[in-house]
């Protein structure tokens, strides 16, 4: 299960991604920064290296490994890269649970 997030910037920019766990051991979704596709989207993570669904390229990781901690660090204060505009002006916000 997971997360839904909404992502949106001063600049105008607005996204979406999701932060979950899976069902194996080690493997998760996260929200991930497309430098090349200047979008944000989310992963499958497990072993194998992070690539974007779009292009294929190596997305930049949002936050860290484990899900529960990307959750908590939701709060007001937590501003992230915006792929459009450069800045630390993004911000998510959870949109609902998904399972
Ligand atoms: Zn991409
Ligand atoms: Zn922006």
């Amino acid at each position: 299960m997971g997360l839904m997030l909404h992502a949106s910037c001063d600049c105008g920019f607005i996204g979406s991604a999701c932060a979950g766990s899976g069902r194996d051991e080690g493997s998760a979704t996260l929200p991930v920064l497309c430098r090349h596709c200047r979008d944000v989207t989310s992963v499958w993570v497990d072993r194998s290296r992070l690539k974007c669904s779009r292009c294929g390229r190596k997305p930049e990781l949002y936050e860290v490994n484990d899900p529960r901690a990307q959750v908590e660090a939701l709060d007001e204060a937590q501003r992230y890269e915006c792929p459009q505009c450069g800045q630390h002006r993004l911000r998510f916000e959870p949109m609902g649970l998904w399972d």
